[in-house]
């Protein structure tokens, strides 16, 4: 309902006309009534004082007669009157004089100016059975005349007709005012009624609008899972906190946190038990907050703490370290209790920025150098982490650039098989040649590349590169060894990077066994149904799909049971450690063991040295890569080194021994 809508249904409109014409009537009856009274009863009451007068004056002529010759006056009395007094005409015939007696009535009339001499005359009973009389009326001589006033009062009679009559007025006047509040009050009742219906509408439809106002507010600024204020109200916040802080002259600590491996909780116990993860966590953090400090779900599984009015780090470690012995006790989830870790990073105003956005961002970035020192810390930022935000920003502003021109590169590292001593297969690790000839991570790149979301590019160019150069080492009339291509799990997110990949296998005539494909398990966190799809259209198809980098991750043997996989590679770590470390060393033989009991390939990555390869085969891990065979190389150094080294029958008879080894 609009507004304008809202008002009108309020206007009392028919009610209050016809409230408006009871009254009117009303008044006229009451208005009827008194005119009555002025214009009926008071000359009525005058009337009959006036005839009583008169009937008094004339009977009582004679014994007002007698009174004046008591007085020694002689006279001839003849009743006169007018309209208004009744006057006796009193003649003297000694003197010739005339005096007039004039009859005043009390009724209506006061005639006793002050100064006039008065002279009590007894009347004596008057007869008069309807009159009160004066007894003693009183002669004034006035100017030479004598007046007589006879005090005449009103009969009881005529009270009480006048009463009858007040009586029926008052009964007139008393029925149109019961009828103007009878009906004042029906009208005013169901006003009333009326009004205070459409009041409770009104507040029922203001406080529906406000619940609404205040639930869409609510929405807008808080988390719905855990009721903590979302990042867009952190912004507003933040911005008076740092104001607050800045004027006291004081830190601002921002504490941005996540999750160490949500995304496989949320993946093997489903996206209830991790929201009832996330709501458990921000229950728990509320508790080790200050009532002063602004916390909020960022978003996913990252929150943010900001600490206002900070006095040193001190206070700040004790904050963080709170935080992370918060998350000690087992989460319940609902079929499953589990052990998680938080990973935070620090950013400090005013040394880490000025302003939300960078101290967040900040913040943001320490929290991955907390990641990358093993999880389950805290880590404040420093200038260091700054040079890596400027080499991301450089990475993302001049891959694109090397793509397209081509200046990217691809060297191959061969995979040896014990048993053989032959290469079986090889990986291809890209390369990014600087001008400068400082070297860039591939590592670091593609990390970054996987953030700005240029992998997918990058990825369709490495099998491009792949599929290619195996043609060409053929052309050159080399015998080709499967290539082992690193895919990204962002790669898997997009179903068109998959078509496309056998796409180009077609477009270069390649069988699907002359290329293998590495993944890790990480990238089973981004969509796991999805990924097994797209896996097990590759494996039907025969390419060979391996998980690089095993026992790092999220490592789970139900990955190896679930996944159609043709190998596993464990991760240098384990092989670097191994001789020296029993656990290392349990380790690699149980995934080996594992390994070969599912029928997969086990090749050991990191093999450096000649120990490194007898550990190896002490555990019966026959096929092994690393820098003890060779660093990856370009691919004419690979041929001529490697692929040379396999006989050159013939095509077909190499493409049996290349299927053959995978
Ligand atoms: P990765 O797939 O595990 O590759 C093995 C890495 O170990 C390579 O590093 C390789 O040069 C290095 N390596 C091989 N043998 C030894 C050894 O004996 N000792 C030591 N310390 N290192 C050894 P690289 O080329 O720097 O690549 C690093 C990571 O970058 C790769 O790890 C892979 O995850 C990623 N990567 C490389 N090329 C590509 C690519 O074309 N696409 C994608 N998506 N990722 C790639
Ligand atoms: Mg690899
Ligand atoms: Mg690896």
């Amino acid at each position: 309902m609009s507004k304008k809508e809202l008002l009108r249904s309020f206007s009392p409109g028919l009610d209050f006309k016809s409230s408006l014409l009871f009254l009117v009537v009303g008044v006229v009856i009451v208005g009827i009534t008194l005119w009555n009274w002025h214009d009926d009863i008071r000359p009525r009451l005058i009337n009959e004082a006036q005839a009583n007068a008169r009937v008094l004056a004339a009977s009582h002529a004679s014994a007002i007669e007698a009174q004046f010759q008591n007085l020694g006056a002689s006279a001839d009395f003849s009743l006169i009157h007018n309209s208004i007094n009744e006057m006796l005409l009193i003649s003297d015939p000694s003197t010739e004089e005339n005096y007039y007696l004039g009859i005043s009535l009390e009724v209506d009339y006061d005639v006793f100016p002050a100064d006039y001499d008065t002279i009590n005359i007894n009347v004596g009973n008057t007869g008069c059975q309807h009159c009160i009389v004066s007894e003693n009326p009183i002669f004034i001589r006035r100017s030479g005349e004598l007046a007589a006033i006879l005090k005449v009062y009103a009969n009881p009679i005529f009270y009480q007709r006048l009463a009858e009559d007040i009586v029926d007025d008052i009964a007139l006047m008393l029925t149109g005012f019961i009828l103007v509040l009878v009906l004042a009050w029906l009208s005013s009742n169901r006003l009333l009624h009326n009004l205070r219906e459409r009041e409770r509408k009104l507040v029922y439809e203001i406080s529906e609008r406000k619940i609404v106002e205040a639930r869409l507010q609510q929405i807008a600024a808080y988390d719905q899972l855990t009721n903590l204020p979302n990042r867009y109200l952190l912004q507003s916040d933040f911005t008076r906190k740092l104001e607050e802080t800045s004027r006291n002259d004081k830190m601002l600590a921002t504490l941005f946190f996540d999750l160490d491996h949500f995304k496989e909780i949320n993946d093997m116990y489903g996206h209830e038990a991790g929201d009832a993860l996330l709501e458990e966590v921000a229950a728990r953090i509320a508790d080790v907050t200050r009532n002063y400090d602004l916390l909020a779900r960022f978003g996913g599984d990252e929150f943010v703490m900001i600490m206002g009015n900070v006095e040193n780090r001190a206070d700040v470690i004790y904050v963080a370290e709170k935080i992370i012995a918060s998350f000690k006790p087992l989460f319940d989830l609902p079929d499953a209790q589990v052990q998680v870790t938080t990973s935070i990073g620090i950013s400090i105003f005013p040394e880490d920025g000025s302003d939300p956005s960078e101290l967040l961002k900040n913040a943001d970035l320490a929290m991955y150098r907390a990641k990358s020192e093993g999880r389950n810390c805290y880590q404040f930022f420093n200038a260091e982490m700054n040079l890596e935000l400027q080499f991301s920003q450089w990475v993302e502003t001049n891959l694109r650039e090397a793509l397209d021109q081509q200046r990217l590169e691809l060297h191959y590292q061969p995979q040896l098989n014990l048993d053989s001593r032959r290469v079986s297969s090889c990986e291809a690790l890209i390369r990014w040649p600087q001008e400068s000839g400082q070297k860039v991570s591939p590592a670091d790149f593609i990390r970054i590349a996987e953030r700005s979301g240029l992998i997918n590019d990058i990825s369709l160019w490495v099998v491009n590169e792949a599929c290619r150069q195996i043609c060409e080492w053929r052309e050159q009339g080399y015998r080709t060894v499967r290539v082992d291509i690193n895919l990204s799990s962002k790669d898997f997110a997009d179903k068109g990077v998959l078509y496309k990949f056998l796409q180009i296998l077609r477009k270069y005539n390649l069988r699907p066994q002359d290329i293998g494909i590495e993944i890790t398990e990480n990238i089973l966190l981004e969509s796991t149904e999805q990924v097994i799809k797209a896996l097990t259209v590759l494996h039907n198809a025969g390419v060979h799909v391996s998980i690089d980098d095993f026992g790092t991750g999220f490592s789970s043997l139900n990955y190896i049971k679930q996944l159609p996989l043709s190998g596993i590679k464990i991760d240098q770590s384990f092989v670097h450690e191994a001789p020296s470390n029993k656990d290392d060393l349990i380790i690699m033989q149980a995934i080996t063991l594992v390994g070969h009991g599912f029928g997969l390939d086990v090749v050991a990555e990191g093999v450096e040295t000649e120990w490194h390869e007898s550990v190896c085969k002490g555990i019966g891990c026959n096929t092994i890569q690393g820098l003890h065979v060779s660093d990856a190389l370009p691919a004419d150094e690979f041929a001529s080194s490697y692929l040379n080294q396999l006989q050159l029958i013939d095509t077909g008879g190499a493409d049996q021994e290349s299927q053959s080894d995978s």
